[in-house]
Protein backbone atom coordinates (compact mmCIF):
# COMPACT_ATOMS: atom_id res chain seq x y z
CA UNK A 1 0.00 0.00 0.00
CA UNK A 2 1.10 3.43 -0.82
CA UNK A 3 2.34 5.63 1.75
CA UNK A 4 0.47 8.87 1.76
CA UNK A 5 1.98 12.07 3.36
CA UNK A 6 -0.96 13.87 4.90
CA UNK A 7 -1.24 17.54 4.57
CA UNK A 8 -3.22 19.29 7.22
CA UNK A 9 -6.84 20.76 6.15
CA UNK A 10 -6.24 22.85 9.26
CA UNK A 11 -3.38 24.93 8.51
CA UNK A 12 -2.94 24.30 4.49
CA UNK A 13 -6.71 23.79 2.50
CA UNK A 14 -5.48 24.78 -0.53
CA UNK A 15 -3.39 22.13 -0.83
CA UNK A 16 -5.30 19.73 1.04
CA UNK A 17 -8.34 20.16 -0.92
CA UNK A 18 -6.08 19.66 -4.00
CA UNK A 19 -4.19 16.33 -2.28
CA UNK A 20 -7.30 15.12 -1.09
CA UNK A 21 -9.60 14.75 -3.55
CA UNK A 22 -7.25 13.01 -5.96
CA UNK A 23 -6.07 10.67 -3.32
CA UNK A 24 -9.37 9.75 -1.98
CA UNK A 25 -10.62 9.14 -5.83
CA UNK A 26 -13.02 11.74 -6.22
CA UNK A 27 -12.03 14.09 -9.10
CA UNK A 28 -9.25 13.67 -11.14
CA UNK A 29 -7.38 16.94 -12.56
CA UNK A 30 -4.59 14.95 -14.41
CA UNK A 31 -6.67 15.28 -18.24
CA UNK A 32 -4.59 16.97 -20.29
CA UNK A 33 -7.05 20.00 -20.95
CA UNK A 34 -7.05 22.86 -18.49
CA UNK A 35 -9.79 23.60 -16.38
CA UNK A 36 -11.50 19.76 -16.93
CA UNK A 37 -11.38 17.15 -15.06
CA UNK A 38 -12.77 13.68 -14.46
CA UNK A 39 -15.14 11.93 -11.90
CA UNK A 40 -13.70 8.56 -10.99
CA UNK A 41 -16.10 6.04 -9.82
CA UNK A 42 -16.25 6.76 -5.26
CA UNK A 43 -16.09 11.03 -6.73
CA UNK A 44 -19.33 9.40 -9.21
CA UNK A 45 -21.08 7.97 -6.27
CA UNK A 46 -21.27 10.92 -4.63
CA UNK A 47 -21.91 13.13 -6.98
CA UNK A 48 -24.96 10.92 -8.43
CA UNK A 49 -26.03 10.51 -4.52
CA UNK A 50 -26.01 14.59 -4.31
CA UNK A 51 -27.61 14.67 -8.41
CA UNK A 52 -30.48 12.40 -6.66
CA UNK A 53 -31.16 14.50 -3.56
CA UNK A 54 -31.24 17.69 -5.99
CA UNK A 55 -33.92 15.81 -8.23
CA UNK A 56 -36.20 14.94 -5.58
CA UNK A 57 -36.28 18.21 -3.95
CA UNK A 58 -37.23 19.44 -7.78
CA UNK A 59 -39.32 16.71 -8.20
CA UNK A 60 -41.59 17.15 -5.64
CA UNK A 61 -42.13 20.88 -6.35
CA UNK A 62 -43.63 20.33 -9.67
CA UNK A 63 -40.17 20.96 -11.46
CA UNK A 64 -40.05 18.78 -14.66
CA UNK A 65 -37.10 17.78 -16.17
CA UNK A 66 -35.92 18.10 -19.76
CA UNK A 67 -32.94 18.07 -22.16
CA UNK A 68 -31.73 20.50 -23.94
CA UNK A 69 -28.68 21.14 -26.82
CA UNK A 70 -25.28 21.52 -25.50
CA UNK A 71 -25.02 23.90 -29.08
CA UNK A 72 -26.65 27.10 -29.27
CA UNK A 73 -26.44 29.11 -32.32
CA UNK A 74 -25.02 32.23 -32.37
CA UNK A 75 -27.78 34.48 -33.11
CA UNK A 76 -30.00 33.07 -30.34
CA UNK A 77 -26.80 33.84 -27.95
CA UNK A 78 -27.24 37.03 -29.16
CA UNK A 79 -30.72 38.21 -28.40
CA UNK A 80 -30.51 39.71 -25.15
CA UNK A 81 -28.00 42.38 -25.20
CA UNK A 82 -26.54 42.33 -20.96
CA UNK A 83 -26.44 38.69 -21.36
CA UNK A 84 -23.85 38.29 -24.46
CA UNK A 85 -21.97 41.26 -23.52
CA UNK A 86 -21.40 39.74 -19.98
CA UNK A 87 -20.86 35.93 -21.39
CA UNK A 88 -18.61 36.84 -24.76
CA UNK A 89 -15.36 36.68 -23.36
CA UNK A 90 -16.28 33.51 -21.74
CA UNK A 91 -17.61 31.47 -24.74
CA UNK A 92 -16.30 28.45 -26.81
CA UNK A 93 -17.26 28.64 -29.88
CA UNK A 94 -17.70 25.66 -32.23
CA UNK A 95 -16.46 26.94 -35.58
CA UNK A 96 -15.98 24.04 -38.28
CA UNK A 97 -17.88 20.70 -39.16
CA UNK A 98 -14.71 18.63 -40.47
CA UNK A 99 -12.89 21.37 -42.79
CA UNK A 100 -15.46 23.23 -43.89
CA UNK A 101 -16.32 26.68 -42.10
CA UNK A 102 -19.88 26.52 -40.09
CA UNK A 103 -22.38 29.26 -41.59
CA UNK A 104 -23.48 30.26 -38.30
CA UNK A 105 -21.00 29.53 -35.15
CA UNK A 106 -22.47 27.74 -32.60
CA UNK A 107 -21.72 27.92 -29.33
CA UNK A 108 -21.34 25.31 -26.33
CA UNK A 109 -23.65 27.04 -23.50
CA UNK A 110 -22.35 28.67 -21.50
CA UNK A 111 -25.32 28.70 -19.52
CA UNK A 112 -29.32 27.58 -21.37
CA UNK A 113 -31.61 30.88 -20.97
CA UNK A 114 -31.02 31.69 -24.67
CA UNK A 115 -31.71 27.97 -25.71
CA UNK A 116 -35.21 27.43 -23.39
CA UNK A 117 -36.11 30.90 -24.42
CA UNK A 118 -36.45 29.74 -27.94
CA UNK A 119 -38.27 26.91 -27.30
CA UNK A 120 -39.99 28.45 -24.66
CA UNK A 121 -41.58 30.25 -27.54
CA UNK A 122 -42.87 27.14 -29.27
CA UNK A 123 -44.50 25.67 -25.91
CA UNK A 124 -46.06 28.68 -24.28
CA UNK A 125 -49.89 29.26 -26.11
CA UNK A 126 -52.22 30.73 -23.44
CA UNK A 127 -52.41 31.73 -19.92
CA UNK A 128 -53.16 27.62 -19.26
CA UNK A 129 -49.57 26.63 -20.01
CA UNK A 130 -48.21 28.73 -17.00
CA UNK A 131 -46.34 28.49 -14.77
CA UNK A 132 -44.02 26.26 -16.79
CA UNK A 133 -40.97 24.65 -14.50
CA UNK A 134 -38.45 22.45 -15.64
CA UNK A 135 -35.08 21.88 -14.96
CA UNK A 136 -31.82 20.03 -16.82
CA UNK A 137 -28.61 18.93 -14.89
CA UNK A 138 -26.19 18.94 -17.78
CA UNK A 139 -22.70 20.36 -18.15
CA UNK A 140 -21.85 24.00 -19.31
CA UNK A 141 -18.18 25.66 -20.86
CA UNK A 142 -16.87 29.00 -19.62
CA UNK A 143 -13.55 30.06 -20.92
CA UNK A 144 -12.60 31.06 -17.71
CA UNK A 145 -9.17 33.54 -17.70
CA UNK A 146 -8.60 33.55 -13.78
CA UNK A 147 -6.78 30.84 -12.51
CA UNK A 148 -8.36 27.17 -12.85
CA UNK A 149 -8.89 25.59 -9.71
CA UNK A 150 -10.21 22.03 -9.46
CA UNK A 151 -13.91 21.59 -9.03
CA UNK A 152 -14.35 25.70 -7.94
CA UNK A 153 -13.43 27.11 -11.29
CA UNK A 154 -13.27 24.58 -14.14
CA UNK A 155 -14.00 25.54 -18.06
CA UNK A 156 -16.12 22.36 -18.20
CA UNK A 157 -18.77 22.56 -15.02
CA UNK A 158 -19.66 19.02 -15.55
CA UNK A 159 -22.95 18.96 -13.32
CA UNK A 160 -24.78 22.34 -13.53
CA UNK A 161 -28.80 21.89 -12.85
CA UNK A 162 -29.87 24.97 -14.11
CA UNK A 163 -34.00 25.17 -13.80
CA UNK A 164 -36.29 27.63 -16.22
CA UNK A 165 -39.69 28.67 -15.15
CA UNK A 166 -41.82 31.15 -16.93
CA UNK A 167 -44.95 32.76 -15.50
CA UNK A 168 -48.18 34.99 -16.12
CA UNK A 169 -47.19 38.35 -13.86
CA UNK A 170 -43.86 39.55 -12.01
CA UNK A 171 -45.54 38.46 -8.82
CA UNK A 172 -45.91 34.40 -9.55
CA UNK A 173 -41.97 34.79 -10.83
CA UNK A 174 -41.07 36.09 -7.36
CA UNK A 175 -42.98 33.62 -5.65
CA UNK A 176 -40.91 31.60 -7.76
CA UNK A 177 -38.38 32.64 -6.66
CA UNK A 178 -38.80 32.20 -3.02
CA UNK A 179 -39.95 29.06 -3.71
CA UNK A 180 -36.50 28.43 -5.45
CA UNK A 181 -34.46 29.48 -2.17
CA UNK A 182 -36.56 27.45 0.09
CA UNK A 183 -35.46 24.55 -2.23
CA UNK A 184 -32.31 25.41 -1.96
CA UNK A 185 -32.01 26.00 2.33
CA UNK A 186 -33.07 21.75 2.26
CA UNK A 187 -30.72 21.01 0.06
CA UNK A 188 -27.60 22.86 1.63
CA UNK A 189 -29.64 21.69 5.03
CA UNK A 190 -29.77 17.85 4.06
CA UNK A 191 -25.75 18.25 3.14
CA UNK A 192 -25.09 20.07 6.50
CA UNK A 193 -23.40 22.88 4.29
CA UNK A 194 -24.20 26.13 5.88
CA UNK A 195 -25.27 29.36 4.12
CA UNK A 196 -25.32 33.33 3.67
CA UNK A 197 -28.40 34.28 1.30
CA UNK A 198 -27.81 37.69 -0.01
CA UNK A 199 -28.92 40.03 -2.49
CA UNK A 200 -26.26 40.25 -4.90
CA UNK A 201 -25.33 44.30 -6.07
CA UNK A 202 -26.36 45.54 -8.88
CA UNK A 203 -23.32 45.51 -10.33
CA UNK A 204 -22.71 41.98 -9.57
CA UNK A 205 -26.45 40.15 -10.52
CA UNK A 206 -26.70 38.11 -13.21
CA UNK A 207 -26.41 39.36 -17.03
CA UNK A 208 -30.11 39.82 -17.76
CA UNK A 209 -31.55 39.64 -14.28
CA UNK A 210 -33.74 42.12 -12.67
CA UNK A 211 -31.90 40.85 -9.58
CA UNK A 212 -29.96 37.67 -8.20
CA UNK A 213 -30.02 35.94 -5.13
CA UNK A 214 -26.80 34.24 -4.07
CA UNK A 215 -26.27 31.03 -1.46
CA UNK A 216 -22.28 31.37 -0.69
CA UNK A 217 -20.43 29.29 2.05
CA UNK A 218 -17.07 30.01 3.68
CA UNK A 219 -14.56 27.35 2.85
CA UNK A 220 -11.68 26.67 5.73
CA UNK A 221 -9.43 29.57 4.19
CA UNK A 222 -11.94 31.92 4.80
CA UNK A 223 -12.97 32.77 0.95
CA UNK A 224 -16.70 32.30 0.44
CA UNK A 225 -18.03 29.74 -2.54
CA UNK A 226 -21.02 30.37 -4.55
CA UNK A 227 -22.81 27.92 -4.33
CA UNK A 228 -26.34 28.44 -5.71
CA UNK A 229 -28.29 31.76 -7.18
CA UNK A 230 -31.55 32.09 -8.24
CA UNK A 231 -32.44 34.67 -10.47
CA UNK A 232 -35.81 37.12 -11.69
CA UNK A 233 -35.08 37.97 -15.13
CA UNK A 234 -38.17 40.05 -15.46
CA UNK A 235 -39.17 40.48 -19.27
CA UNK A 236 -36.00 40.93 -20.28
CA UNK A 237 -35.81 37.36 -21.80
CA UNK A 238 -39.24 37.57 -22.73
CA UNK A 239 -39.11 40.47 -24.51
CA UNK A 240 -35.41 39.54 -26.21
CA UNK A 241 -37.06 36.19 -27.57
CA UNK A 242 -40.61 37.49 -27.84
CA UNK A 243 -41.99 35.02 -26.01
CA UNK A 244 -45.68 35.96 -25.25
CA UNK A 245 -48.98 34.24 -23.99
CA UNK A 246 -52.96 35.05 -24.37
CA UNK A 247 -54.69 36.02 -21.33
CA UNK A 248 -58.30 35.38 -20.20
CA UNK A 249 -59.15 39.04 -21.94
CA UNK A 250 -57.60 37.87 -25.12
CA UNK A 251 -54.48 39.79 -25.33
CA UNK A 252 -51.05 39.25 -25.35
CA UNK A 253 -48.35 39.66 -22.97
CA UNK A 254 -44.96 38.91 -22.00
CA UNK A 255 -44.19 36.14 -19.70
CA UNK A 256 -41.80 36.70 -16.57
CA UNK A 257 -39.37 33.94 -15.97
CA UNK A 258 -36.50 33.20 -13.57
CA UNK A 259 -33.37 31.04 -13.73
CA UNK A 260 -31.47 29.21 -10.84
CA UNK A 261 -28.72 27.11 -10.77
CA UNK A 262 -26.47 24.83 -8.54
CA UNK A 263 -23.07 23.63 -9.82
CA UNK A 264 -20.29 20.83 -8.59
CA UNK A 265 -18.97 23.56 -6.41
CA UNK A 266 -21.82 22.19 -3.84
CA UNK A 267 -19.49 19.00 -3.83
CA UNK A 268 -16.32 20.61 -3.76
CA UNK A 269 -18.06 22.94 -0.15
CA UNK A 270 -19.21 19.36 1.03
CA UNK A 271 -15.68 17.93 1.15
CA UNK A 272 -13.91 20.95 2.40
CA UNK A 273 -16.50 21.75 5.19
CA UNK A 274 -17.11 18.58 6.62
CA UNK A 275 -13.28 17.28 5.99
CA UNK A 276 -10.08 16.97 8.14
CA UNK A 277 -6.74 16.28 8.79
CA UNK A 278 -7.27 12.65 8.00
CA UNK A 279 -9.00 12.84 4.97
CA UNK A 280 -12.94 13.43 3.48
CA UNK A 281 -15.72 13.11 6.43
CA UNK A 282 -18.98 12.52 4.53
CA UNK A 283 -22.32 13.19 5.56
CA UNK A 284 -23.99 9.14 5.77
CA UNK A 285 -26.99 9.45 3.82
CA UNK A 286 -24.88 11.33 0.42
CA UNK A 287 -21.44 8.74 1.68
CA UNK A 288 -21.18 6.17 -1.35
CA UNK A 289 -20.39 3.73 1.29
CA UNK A 290 -21.75 3.77 4.77
CA UNK A 291 -20.11 1.48 6.84
CA UNK A 292 -17.18 -0.47 6.72
CA UNK A 293 -16.28 -3.42 8.50
CA UNK A 294 -12.90 -4.35 9.43
CA UNK A 295 -12.12 -8.10 11.02
CA UNK A 296 -9.60 -8.22 13.67
CA UNK A 297 -8.09 -11.78 13.30
CA UNK A 298 -5.65 -13.37 15.77
CA UNK A 299 -4.28 -16.88 16.02
CA UNK A 300 -6.33 -19.39 16.45
CA UNK A 301 -9.73 -17.52 15.95
CA UNK A 302 -9.16 -16.22 12.42
CA UNK A 303 -12.74 -18.47 11.55
CA UNK A 304 -14.79 -17.25 14.17
CA UNK A 305 -13.77 -13.69 13.64
CA UNK A 306 -14.30 -13.60 9.44
CA UNK A 307 -17.68 -16.05 10.19
CA UNK A 308 -19.03 -13.35 12.71
CA UNK A 309 -18.23 -10.20 10.38
CA UNK A 310 -19.81 -12.08 7.11
CA UNK A 311 -23.03 -12.76 9.41
CA UNK A 312 -23.08 -9.13 10.49
CA UNK A 313 -22.28 -8.24 6.38
CA UNK A 314 -25.12 -9.87 5.50
CA UNK A 315 -27.78 -8.13 8.21
CA UNK A 316 -26.85 -5.02 7.44
CA UNK A 317 -26.80 -5.44 3.33
CA UNK A 318 -30.51 -6.76 4.49
CA UNK A 319 -31.47 -3.71 6.13
CA UNK A 320 -30.13 -1.78 3.11
CA UNK A 321 -26.94 -0.25 4.66
CA UNK A 322 -24.48 0.57 1.61
CA UNK A 323 -21.62 -1.14 3.21
CA UNK A 324 -18.47 -3.00 2.82
CA UNK A 325 -17.05 -5.69 4.14
CA UNK A 326 -13.35 -5.37 3.43
CA UNK A 327 -11.48 -8.69 3.57
CA UNK A 328 -7.92 -8.01 2.55
CA UNK A 329 -5.31 -10.47 3.93
CA UNK A 330 -2.40 -8.71 2.92
CA UNK A 331 -2.62 -5.38 4.60
CA UNK A 332 -2.95 -5.23 8.28
CA UNK A 333 -6.10 -3.63 10.32
CA UNK A 334 -4.72 -0.68 10.66
CA UNK A 335 -3.24 0.45 6.95
CA UNK A 336 -7.28 -0.36 6.28
CA UNK A 337 -8.66 2.35 9.50
CA UNK A 338 -6.46 4.74 7.08
CA UNK A 339 -7.38 3.90 3.93
CA UNK A 340 -11.20 4.39 4.97
CA UNK A 341 -10.45 7.10 6.93
CA UNK A 342 -9.32 8.65 4.10
CA UNK A 343 -12.22 8.28 2.24
CA UNK A 344 -14.63 9.65 4.50
CA UNK A 345 -16.61 6.24 4.97
CA UNK A 346 -18.87 8.10 8.01
CA UNK A 347 -18.64 4.47 10.10
CA UNK A 348 -16.68 1.15 10.56
CA UNK A 349 -16.86 -1.18 12.56
CA UNK A 350 -14.14 -3.84 14.12
CA UNK A 351 -14.42 -7.24 15.10
CA UNK A 352 -11.85 -9.04 17.02
CA UNK A 353 -11.39 -11.54 19.54
CA UNK A 354 -12.56 -9.58 22.47
CA UNK A 355 -15.76 -8.77 20.70
CA UNK A 356 -16.23 -12.49 19.96
CA UNK A 357 -16.36 -13.10 23.57
CA UNK A 358 -18.25 -10.35 24.69
CA UNK A 359 -20.61 -10.39 21.90
CA UNK A 360 -19.71 -7.02 20.66
CA UNK A 361 -19.01 -4.63 17.75
CA UNK A 362 -16.31 -2.26 18.13
CA UNK A 363 -17.68 1.31 16.91
CA UNK A 364 -15.71 4.17 15.84
CA UNK A 365 -17.56 6.93 14.19
CA UNK A 366 -15.39 9.06 11.32
CA UNK A 367 -16.56 12.84 12.52
CA UNK A 368 -14.87 12.58 16.05
CA UNK A 369 -12.99 9.14 15.70
CA UNK A 370 -14.32 8.39 19.07
CA UNK A 371 -15.25 4.24 19.61
CA UNK A 372 -17.44 2.32 21.81
CA UNK A 373 -18.56 -1.35 22.07
CA UNK A 374 -21.82 -2.05 21.27
CA UNK A 375 -24.14 -5.35 21.81
CA UNK A 376 -24.40 -7.58 18.59
CA UNK A 377 -28.31 -7.62 19.13
CA UNK A 378 -28.86 -3.57 19.27
CA UNK A 379 -26.08 -3.42 16.72
CA UNK A 380 -29.27 -2.14 13.89
CA UNK A 381 -30.84 0.07 15.93
CA UNK A 382 -27.52 1.90 17.37
CA UNK A 383 -25.96 2.12 13.56
CA UNK A 384 -29.38 4.04 12.27
CA UNK A 385 -28.98 6.44 15.29
CA UNK A 386 -25.44 7.12 14.82
CA UNK A 387 -26.16 7.72 10.95
CA UNK A 388 -28.65 10.56 12.42
CA UNK A 389 -26.46 11.80 15.29
CA UNK A 390 -23.49 12.05 12.24
CA UNK A 391 -25.42 14.02 10.01
CA UNK A 392 -26.87 16.72 13.05
CA UNK A 393 -23.21 16.74 14.62
CA UNK A 394 -21.89 17.87 11.20
CA UNK A 395 -24.78 20.20 10.67
CA UNK A 396 -23.87 21.90 14.17
CA UNK A 397 -20.22 21.81 13.65
CA UNK A 398 -20.23 23.34 10.06
CA UNK A 399 -22.70 26.10 11.16
CA UNK A 400 -20.62 27.09 14.39
CA UNK A 401 -17.85 27.82 12.59
CA UNK A 402 -19.50 29.98 10.11
CA UNK A 403 -21.17 31.84 12.57
CA UNK A 404 -18.19 32.37 14.45
CA UNK A 405 -16.15 34.08 11.55
CA UNK A 406 -19.16 36.52 10.92
CA UNK A 407 -18.13 40.22 12.38
CA UNK A 408 -20.72 43.02 12.61
CA UNK A 409 -18.28 46.51 12.36
CA UNK A 410 -18.83 50.29 11.49
CA UNK A 411 -14.94 50.85 10.83
CA UNK A 412 -13.36 50.38 7.46
CA UNK A 413 -10.43 49.24 9.21
CA UNK A 414 -11.73 46.69 11.20
CA UNK A 415 -13.56 45.51 8.64
CA UNK A 416 -10.34 45.22 6.27
CA UNK A 417 -8.89 43.48 9.56
CA UNK A 418 -11.71 40.43 9.77
CA UNK A 419 -11.38 40.15 5.47
CA UNK A 420 -7.91 40.05 5.08
CA UNK A 421 -6.24 38.42 8.53
CA UNK A 422 -8.80 36.96 10.58
CA UNK A 423 -10.46 35.07 7.20
CA UNK A 424 -13.93 36.32 8.29
CA UNK A 425 -16.76 37.62 6.84
CA UNK A 426 -17.55 41.40 7.41
CA UNK A 427 -20.70 43.21 7.76
CA UNK A 428 -21.10 46.90 7.88
CA UNK A 429 -23.30 49.34 7.55
CA UNK A 430 -24.02 51.47 3.36
CA UNK A 431 -25.99 53.90 2.38
CA UNK A 432 -26.34 51.81 -1.47
CA UNK A 433 -24.69 53.75 -3.54
CA UNK A 434 -22.57 51.62 -6.15
CA UNK A 435 -19.77 54.08 -5.50
CA UNK A 436 -19.74 53.35 -2.02
CA UNK A 437 -20.11 49.58 -2.61
CA UNK A 438 -17.14 49.55 -4.52
CA UNK A 439 -14.89 51.65 -2.47
CA UNK A 440 -16.10 48.89 0.15
CA UNK A 441 -14.59 46.48 -1.84
CA UNK A 442 -11.29 48.42 -2.66
CA UNK A 443 -10.76 49.39 1.15
CA UNK A 444 -11.11 45.72 2.52
CA UNK A 445 -9.33 44.10 -0.43
CA UNK A 446 -12.65 41.77 -0.40
CA UNK A 447 -15.82 41.21 -2.57
CA UNK A 448 -19.25 42.57 -1.86
CA UNK A 449 -21.68 38.84 -1.53
CA UNK A 450 -24.70 41.65 -0.36
CA UNK A 451 -27.49 42.68 1.59
CA UNK A 452 -27.97 39.73 3.96
CA UNK A 453 -31.85 38.03 3.22
CA UNK A 454 -31.18 35.72 5.86
CA UNK A 455 -30.27 37.50 8.79
CA UNK A 456 -32.10 40.84 10.25
CA UNK A 457 -29.14 43.05 11.04
CA UNK A 458 -30.84 46.21 12.72
CA UNK A 459 -29.66 49.37 10.44
CA UNK A 460 -31.30 52.30 12.35
CA UNK A 461 -29.10 54.85 13.66
CA UNK A 462 -26.25 54.00 11.56
CA UNK A 463 -23.98 55.30 9.25
CA UNK A 464 -22.47 54.64 5.98
CA UNK A 465 -19.08 53.04 6.76
CA UNK A 466 -17.86 55.07 3.72
CA UNK A 467 -19.57 57.79 3.24
CA UNK A 468 -21.11 58.61 6.92
CA UNK A 469 -24.96 59.21 5.31
CA UNK A 470 -27.48 57.11 6.48
CA UNK A 471 -27.35 53.66 6.36
CA UNK A 472 -29.98 52.04 4.22
CA UNK A 473 -28.60 48.26 4.26
CA UNK A 474 -25.89 46.14 6.24
CA UNK A 475 -24.06 44.67 3.52
CA UNK A 476 -21.61 41.49 3.82
CA UNK A 477 -17.89 41.71 2.27
CA UNK A 478 -15.20 38.96 2.35
CA UNK A 479 -12.61 37.37 0.06
CA UNK A 480 -14.33 35.15 -2.26
CA UNK A 481 -13.36 32.26 -5.23
ZN1 LIG B 1 -22.12 55.62 1.38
Amino acid sequence: MVEISRTKWSTDFSKWFRDVISQAEVYDYRYPVKGVGVWPPYGMKIRNNVITLMKRLLDESGHEEVLFPMLIPEDLLRKEAEHIAKFEEEVFWVTHGGKRPLERRLALRPTSETAIMAMFKLWIKDHTDLPLKVYQIVNVFRYETKATHPMIRVREVTTFKEAHTAHATFEDAERQVKEAVEIYKRFFDELCIPYMISLRPEWDKFAGAVYSIAFDTLLPDGRALQIGTVHHLGQNFAKAFEVTYLKPDGTHEYVYTTSYGISERVIAALIAIHGDDHGLVLPPHVAPIQIVIVPIPYKGVEKEVYKTCEEVYKELLKHGFRVVYDKREDITPGEKYYYWELKGVPIRIEIGPRNLKENTATISRRDTLDRKDIPLDRLIYELKKLMDDIKQSLYDRAWKWLRSRVGIVEDIEQAKDIVTKRQGVAVVPWCGSESCGLEIEERTEGRVLGVPLDEKYDVKGRRCIICGREAKHMIRVCKTY
